[in-house]
């Protein structure tokens, strides 16, 4: 089908993202075209031009924050001698929304994969390292799906960290969680039972 440039444009964009296929890319368009009010569609884009640019990323956590600083790092209620990893900054909000974790998070970008090429040295360990360095954290909690590669990332880790910390705790989300299983796609019960029957290892 031939759409009018700009159309096509935005087709091409919309079909770039996760999920999105060339059809529902034409109907989300076409909706928009339709549908929305100028005002509505320049405050889409405003939205878009302002997520690089005004998202910055925690320099302690890796969490996703708006220029004002990192919401949960800065949360003085929080108990600092936990942190939950995690693979991804979208995570933190499946697991927050269970509201019974109150320690803080670090995110590793990524789990250790080697057919998407994820090695050990792309993960965010350093930053990781230099938290553990201070001597606050107790626990260790590692938060990530029950895949393979959430495995193999769980064996790399706890290696890591015990060769220079013995002392800290390292624990695992229950395995109530099914096996190769999304935490996007947990219900809230089943996060909240997966972290308090958490696992030491
Ligand atoms: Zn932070």
């Amino acid at each position: 089908m031939n759409h009018p440039l700009i159309v096509q444009n935005l087709i091409n964009n919309f079909s770039a993202l996760p999920g999105i296929g060339q059809k529902t890319a034409e109907r989300l368009v076409y909706y928009l075209l339709k549908n929305s009010k100028q005002e509505q569609l320049a405050a889409f884009g405003k939205n878009l031009t302002a997520l690089k640019n005004e998202i910055k990323v925690c320099p302690v956590c890796g969490d996703y924050s708006n220029g004002t600083g990192c919401a949960i790092c800065g949360e003085p209620k929080r108990d600092r001698t936990k942190v939950c990893l995690v693979a991804e900054a979208q995570d933190i909000s499946y697991l927050e929304k269970t509201g019974i974790y109150n320690g803080l998070y670090h995110v590793l970008n990524g789990l250790l994969s080697p057919v998407e090429g994820i090695t050990a040295g792309k993960l965010n360990v350093t930053a990781l390292g230099k938290r553990l360095a201070e001597g606050v954290i107790k626990e260790v909690i590692m938060g990530f799906n029950p895949t393979l590669e959430g495995e193999s990332t769980i064996i790399y880790l706890k290696k890591l960290i015990k060769e220079k910390y013995p002392h800290i705790k390292i624990t695992r989300l229950s395995r109530g969680l099914p096996m190769g299983g999304d935490l996007e796609y947990a219900d809230e019960i089943t996060l909240q039972s997966a972290l308090d029957n958490r696992t030491e290892i």
